[in-house]
């Protein structure tokens, strides 16, 4: 296991479709360990392998417990609601955009073994889905905004929420 490098927009291997994973081996293992540690690291809620410059459709989301769902040749199945907040990316370090966003999303994925599950998430991991699903086709939410979030911006918009910005975002 190891911590891979982010790649930053700019980079072409953001802007590429990922091809799907056929083999279910030590080499996918390995990238889906890595897709964790980096993320843990980065203290992030979602890594795609793009994102450390592997054109594959394999992703990694955080669900409600913090937990690591592993998704391999993800696909969203359903999707209902509608929720408008912040959203940033690993790539686009430091900058926040408006995104609206499906509130409930469920996905069908296979497991590193290839086995076919579905896992489905609200709020923060639905959205986190949506992001995560976005980048196997080569796309970024900066596409979905029409400019970066001012810091007066962001904090107006948590002040609205009722978080104690002193103690971030979490509840
Ligand atoms: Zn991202």
């Amino acid at each position: 296991m190891a911590i891979r490098k982010i790649v930053t927009m700019g980079d072409e291997v953001l802007n590429k479709k990922c091809r799907p994973v056929t083999d279910f081996n030590q080499r996918l293992h390995d990238l889906l360990d890595d897709l964790k540690d980096t993320l843990a690291e980065a203290q992030g809620v979602g890594l795609a392998a793009p994102q450390v410059g592997i054109l594959r459709r394999a992703v990694v989301v955080l669900d409600e417990e913090d937990h690591p769902i592993e998704l391999v040749n993800p696909e969203i199945i359903f999707q209902e609601g509608e929720q408008t907040g912040p959203e940033g990316c690993l790539s686009v370090p430091g900058k926040f955009g408006m995104v609206t966003r499906p509130d409930h999303v469920r996905v069908r994925a296979q497991d590193r073994f290839g086995n076919w599950f579905e896992a489905e998430g609200t709020e923060l991991t639905a959205r986190c889905f949506c992001h995560e699903l976005e980048h196997l086709d080569g796309h970024l939410y900066v596409e979905h905004i029409d400019h970066f979030l001012t810091e007066e911006e962001l904090a107006e918009y948590y002040r609205q929420q009722g978080y104690d910005i002193e103690e971030g975002q979490e509840d």
